[in-house]
């Protein structure tokens, strides 16, 4: 009906007909133009299309699409740096021959913001390097192309040793600079410029395609290189090692994400082993590493979760040279209910949040936690009552960790001679000046400090001295060999006697029996705690027994 219509219209007024129409085509946002199928000859174009044509080799191009049947497409006109979608239909000319019809839209500056968004989405801001979203596709393209040409590859995962040290210690801008520099020294291998990936922080992917795998040796060389010297930042030389894992595909794997899981694990294994190398994963790096990585995660989403999972308990330390041997306090106790993983003792779980650097938050937790709870035993009438904290080397090691504990004292309001700070000696053998001044920085707070697990590991009775410190705990181990072996008696004796005449006190842990308690109550010794007293609790528990 309407196709009739107008050629009615066409046939009374022809002319104008033509004209207008003519005049509405130019005006459109598109090219138009009719080609005869056979010859190939322009039977009509707008004026756009004309614009467009000036332009060189469109119609040859035009024409060729048609050819591949194809109803829409993209061409690419490589020396005007232009795009062109286009879209062809058939049709039967007014003179009864073939032709097709094409529409043309100049898409260059739709392509050219594509690009630039894809160039943000595929690279990394800072570096320049590509991200870990292109290296997962990166990944899953090489993948597939072994799987079809054969071979192997190798991806390699980096992390910078110590990286926050330098980031921490000189500021972000020359932990960016650092950064930069890594980035393009990477680039600069040949084997590998343009498969270095930064997947954020300090950590790095390289990918050793198939076709380049052969030169694996000497790119790993060339990778250890570039560390092997100082980087000059803030007017003096650094050193920044680095460490990776490395897995082989298909071999390790022939997805993304378990490659990339495998290879973490060998860098952990290159880490643990004394950084600034690299490892192949292996299966003997088995089962314990992909524990770890669980762990890892759930711990991460465990403290991001305002340390909901977390809960701190209590265990009664009595003193003993009181009549009855009374409470006086407790030992905070930190628990992990993890919903993935069940109940995970501090023991596993506390050296891996050091490790991570979480230990920071879970100790700020634990140490606000248990000063809240010390002042409401205060205030329900036990005003001497204690609270015992552990501190980890790690949060001792903080610039501000007198300024955080000051923070916490204030906002929960404890008296601060009410609260003891557990350290460790392990790193107080290390630097005794650096410790004494952080420990005395601490002291200044108001606070005591107890020296834990005291006769492990790297105990000197000397130190006892050296350090400012108000408690001595001795270590369980002594009291397992009670009455057992001379030694511990001994041991226990003599350092409580010292003791005493340097204005210490001592509190010995892991009394779990009778017998254990009646040797000890015959020695100058304060404060006992142990299963035998009591067991570390939930907060409510502690308060109907010791309130
Ligand atoms: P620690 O500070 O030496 O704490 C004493 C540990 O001995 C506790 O183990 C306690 O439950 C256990 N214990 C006490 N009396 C007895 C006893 O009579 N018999 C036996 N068999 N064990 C007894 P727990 O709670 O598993 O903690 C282990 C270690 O984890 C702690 O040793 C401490 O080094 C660390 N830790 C616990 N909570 C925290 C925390 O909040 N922060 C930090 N940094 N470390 C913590
Ligand atoms: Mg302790
Ligand atoms: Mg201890």
């Amino acid at each position: 009906m309407e196709t009739e219509e107008i050629v009615v219209n066409q046939n009374s007024n022809n002319i104008n007909t033509y004209a207008s129409l003519e005049e509405i085509l130019n005006n459109v946002g598109c090219g138009i133009c009719v080609i005869a199928m056979e010859g190939e000859e322009i039977l009509f174009t707008n004026e756009k299309m004309r614009n467009f044509f000036s332009s060189g080799m469109l119609k040859e191009k035009i024409c060729d699409v048609s050819k591949k049947k194809e109803n829409t497409c993209e061409i690419y006109m490589k020396e005007e740096q232009q795009w062109f979608e286009i879209h062809n239909k058939e049709l039967k000319w007014v003179d009864g021959r073939n032709v097709v019809l094409y529409t043309v839209y100049d898409i260059t500056e739709n392509k050219k913001y594509q690009q630039k968004i894809e160039r943000q989405v595929n690279n990394d801001f800072l570096t320049g390097l590509y991200n870990r979203m292109r290296c997962e596709e990166d990944m899953a393209k090489y993948i597939e192309q072994i799987k079809h040409e054969g071979g192997e590859g190798a991806l390699l995962y980096m992390d910078l040793d110590d990286f926050k040290h330098i980031n921490d210690g000189l500021g972000h801008q020359y932990g960016d600079v650092l950064l930069k520099a890594i980035s393009h020294s990477l680039q600069r291998i040949v084997g590998i410029e343009s498969s270095c990936y930064r997947m954020g922080g300090d950590e790095f992917i390289i990918v050793v395609t198939h076709t380049k795998y052969w030169m694996l040796g000497s790119i790993l060389e060339q990778i250890l290189e570039i560390f092997s010297k100082p980087w000059f930042l803030k007017g003096a030389d650094y050193y920044c090692t680095a460490s990776m894992g490395i897995v082989r595909f298909p071999a390790d794997g022939d997805n993304v994400h378990e490659l990339i899981k495998k290879a973490d694990i060998a860098l952990f294994e290159a880490k643990r082993s004394g950084k600034n190398r690299y490892a192949f994963y292996g299966e003997d790096l088995d089962s314990s590493s992909f524990k770890r990585l669980d762990l890892e995660k759930n711990m991460r989403n465990a403290t991001m979760n305002a340390c909901q999972e977390f809960e701190v308990y209590y265990q009664p330390i009595v003193d003993v040279s009181k009549e009855g041997s009374p409470c006086t306090g407790a030992e905070a106790l930190i628990r992990w209910n993890c919903e993935k993983l069940g109940f995970i003792s501090p023991a596993e779980f506390i050296p891996l949040a050091e490790y991570l650097g979480l230990i920071n938050p879970i100790g700020d937790y634990v140490l606000k936690e248990a000063c809240r709870s010390c002042k409401q035993w205060n205030d329900m009438g036990h005003p001497e009552y204690k609270v015992n904290v552990n501190l980890s080397v790690v949060q001792l090691l903080r610039n501000d960790v007198a300024e955080r504990i000051q923070k916490i004292i204030e906002e929960t309001q404890i008296n601060p001679k009410n609260l003891t700070l557990e350290v460790t000696e392990s790193l107080a053998i290390n630097d005794m000046t650096r410790m004494q001044s952080i420990l005395n920085s601490i002291k200044e707070l108001g606070v005591r400090v107890a020296l834990d697990d005291f006769g492990t590991g790297y105990s000197s009775l000397n130190h006892i001295r050296e350090m400012p410190i108000d408690v001595i705990k001795i270590d369980k181990c002594f009291i397992d060999d009670l009455g057992k072996e001379p030694f511990a008696d001994a041991f226990i004796k003599i350092v409580c006697e010292l003791a005493t005449i340097i204005g210490m006190h001592v509190c010995v842990e892991g009394v779990e029996s009778e017998k254990q308690f009646e040797i000890l109550k015959n020695m100058q010794i304060q404060m006992i705690q142990g299963f035998y007293f009591g067991k570390p609790m939930k907060k409510e528990e502690f308060a109907k027994k010791y309130l």
